[in-house]
């Protein structure tokens, strides 16, 4: 691929700010359906790539957006977009913090910047936040594998019966509260039978060992027809999910180097990285039980889910 779509000869004329060239640019980029969020069913490796070349429009916009912002010479910047959660447009707010730094015009961390002012959240939060209230209707019971993050404590405004607990590793009693925090294992966990309409999941599963034992716990707690839906840690271009470590007999056996995150609960030593996931998981809960088993490809320019190509997951019991 040539990298002549991106010009070098761009002047910043004084009185042109960032943030309106950018409105022209996406004007010159989109029409107006484009503009809206986009969702693409994918189910491997052929799939996610013919989609990711289909939408390379969004991958051109994007670099365009970086080098645009690189250019500029500032740090911050404002990029208007709708939050789910304040339901209405705000100044996302883009900057440096956790990008890699590599050749050529930085780029941002897109899923983890674009935070909304009002409400705190980040990009991959709000996005979920979407998914939610997409998901949601009055009365229904709502389990997330998380319950100190700030997108749980924003949903639960929205949705007081919102229901949540945290992983902390393995070695702790499910349905038990530690320094305040429900704590379930969610491969073990203490909820009874088709409690819930609806569970989140957001990058925990990587970190439990054995996670087809998740995928049937959330199962068992879902009611008939409940909604499964989840991000993990994710190689769109393999098949098969990659072991990085197991429990054999209660030790650790440690496959590739170890690589952890931080735990959710300060005070919690850090959370190993179990697998990263490939398309074999859709099988995999298919095996399990659930149906209407899809991975997710999604885009959204005037909500700010940049970072191209995202992915999530659902299935259905
Ligand atoms: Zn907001």
């Amino acid at each position: 691929m040539t990298r002549n779509l991106m010009r070098r000869d761009i002047n910043y004329l004084p009185g042109i700010e960032v943030e309106e060239a950018v409105e022209i640019m996406r004007h010159c980029f989109f029409d107006d359906t484009e503009v809206e969020t986009q969702e693409y069913a994918v189910s491997n490796v052929e799939e996610f790539q013919q989609r990711y070349h289909e939408l390379l429009k969004y991958w051109r916009y994007e670099r365009c957006l970086a080098e645009l912002y690189a250019g500029s010479g500032n740090t911050v910047f404002k990029y208007y977009g709708r939050c789910e959660i304040c339901n209405s447009i705000q100044a996302l707010v883009v900057d440096y913090q956790s990008a890699e730094r590599g050749d050529g015009p930085r780029h941002p961390n897109w899923r983890e910047r674009l935070i909304c002012p009002n409400c705190g959240c980040n990009n991959r939060q709000r996005f979920i936040a979407h998914i939610v209230f997409q998901n949601y209707q009055p009365g229904m019971r709502v389990l997330m594998h998380e319950q100190r993050t700030l997108i749980f404590q924003q949903l639960q405004k929205e949705l007081p019966q919102l229901e949540g607990f945290e992983y902390m590793g393995e070695g702790f009693a499910s349905g038990a509260y530690y320094d305040g925090v429900r704590y379930e294992n969610p491969s073990k966990c203490s909820y009874e039978n088709d409690e819930f309409d609806v569970v989140v999941s957001n990058d925990v599963l990587a970190h439990v060992p054995d996670y087809k034992g998740a995928f049937a716990e959330v199962l068992r707690i879902l009611k008939k027809g409940g909604r499964f839906v989840f991000s993990v840690p994710f190689n769109a271009n393999s098949m098969t999910t990659e072991i990085r470590a197991l429990v054999k007999e209660n030790a650790i056996e440690y496959i590739a180097e170890p690589w952890y995150h931080p735990n959710p609960v300060e005070g919690y030593p850090p959370m190993l990285v179990y697998q990263i996931f490939g398309w074999d998981i859709l099988q995999q809960l298919k095996d399990c039980g659930f149906t209407n088993v899809y991975g997710k490809a999604y885009y959204g320019i005037k909500e700010g889910y940049l970072g191209y190509l995202p992915l999530y997951f659902e299935a259905q019991k």
